[in-house]
């Protein structure tokens, strides 16, 4: 068995020097860009292979979706298992931290407990899952949904931007797609599922924190607006006339926002109008057509919901107002995803250990981790991101890193002496 005094491997100069050898892995030279099913994912998930077999991960595959399964059994035969999973595809032009960091993190924990010579009484499996982001087909998560035994079939037959099926990218990746319905794992064998990752946003960089324990992966309600006025020659309409359907969207743009800012913590709640297309739109011209988006989001469905009836009530009143007719078609509705109350205690005890503060929030972000909402107990780790995401000047430090390995290690051995397995 390995030495036993050595914590090299939660070492966050280590991590990060294979976060940057696996950046090395991209599809467009000079950036991180790494999309689902790519020749660079390829060849990312064929290292990440071999740093699962330096940690002393077995049974090392790629599932039927082109996630990268390895697993570190436990001291006893029929246990449990725990999944420590992150994604290993990117947005395009993406940092080198949003995924990847997660999975390296869950390699450098067990590498840990490898070297230790230390087994726990359930197995850890760590898994890079293939499809997050959802930049090169129209839906994502499939991976992780896998597991929660929610995958849709039907999305094998989405297609990219070149007119290649989901099946067929998955077929030329290697990925064996007829074994997809064996990837659900039993919840009754599954203790449960947790995932580090950067934050994203600006939280933890403006508390000065490194660390913070998830409450929720919030819920989001999505749609857009069309407006309907009246075009009209900008000159020869008088202004107590108009139906103009620009100045009703910004009237609206303007209470979605203020909706969105008038929550009570901490249910973090978020409005946004993320679009806005003017159609016909010309320097003489009253609008008369005008579409948008709508984004809400809460890790509390209820104040989601509240301020989505509210909106709805504002989009109404101001457009009766300015005579157009609004036309409201909501979309993408999915709740929020809470977090395990005694996973969480959990992590939150690890992170205390590590030397800092125990900061719990919402994460405002999908992650692979929301799919396990009702199927497996979830927790989430995320480590303080400078310049947010999905950019090339994300960064996490070396020293928040190794303190988030630290802390999922001591978060594994603590559920090791849990008497609830
Ligand atoms: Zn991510």
């Amino acid at each position: 068995m390995a030495p036993t005094n050595s914590a090299q491997a939660l070492d966050g100069e280590a991590i990060v020097a294979r976060l940057k050898a696996l950046a090395a892995f991209t599809d467009v030279p000079g950036e991180m860009t790494r999309l689902s099913l790519s020749p660079a994912h390829r060849k990312a998930a064929g290292q990440v292979a071999e740093w699962f077999r330096a940690a002393g991960l077995e049974q090392i595959h790629m599932d039927g979706t082109g996630s990268i399964v390895g697993r570190y059994a436990a001291d006893r035969p029929d246990a449990k298992t725990l999944i420590i999973g992150s994604h290993i595809d990117t947005v395009r032009n993406a940092g080198i931290y949003d995924g990847n960091l997660g999975v390296l993190v869950g390699i450098a924990a067990v590498e840990q407990l490898h070297r230790e010579g230390r087994r726990l009484p359930f197995a850890v499996e760590v898994v890079a899952f293939a499809d997050e982001e959802g930049v090169r087909f129209p839906s994502t998560l499939s991976s992780s949904r896998a597991l929660a035994g929610t995958f849709d079939p039907a999305c094998l037959d989405d297609v990219d931007a070149d007119g290649m099926s989901r099946r067929v990218a998955l077929r030329a990746f290697g990925a064996p797609v007829e074994t997809i319905s064996a990837c659900a794992r039993d919840p009754a064998g599954t203790l449960g599922y947790v995932e580090v990752h950067i934050e994203q946003g600006p939280v933890l960089d403006a508390l000065g924190l490194p660390l913070g324990i998830v409450t929720a992966i919030a819920g989001a309600t999505r749609g857009t607006v069309r407006l309907e006025g009246q075009a009209a020659h900008s000159g020869t309409m008088p202004m107590p006339m108009r139906q103009d359907a620009l100045t009703a969207a910004a009237e609206i743009i303007l209470a979605v926002e203020r909706r969105g800012s008038a929550d009570v913590a901490p249910a973090s709640l978020v409005a946004t109008v993320g679009t806005l297309a003017i159609s016909g739109g010309a320097v003489n011209v009253v609008p008369g057509d005008v579409q948008f988006s709508i984004d809400v989001r809460s890790s509390n469905d209820l104040v989601r919901k509240a301020a989505v009836v509210d909106i709805e009530r504002e989009i109404e009143e101001i457009s009766a107002r300015r005579g157009v007719t609004p036309h409201l078609a909501w979309g993408h509705d999915a709740p929020a995803a809470p977090c395990n109350e005694d996973l969480r205690a959990r992590l939150a005890a690890a992170v205390d250990r590590v030397g800092v503060p125990a900061h719990h929030l919402p994460s405002g972000a999908g992650h692979d981790a929301m799919v396990f909402r009702g199927v497996l107990p979830m927790t989430m780790l995320f480590v303080r991101s400078q310049n947010g995401s999905h950019n090339p000047r994300e960064y996490a430090s070396p020293q928040d890193i190794g303190l988030a390995a630290k802390a999922l290690h001591g978060f594994l051995v603590d559920l090791a002496g849990s008497n609830s397995l």
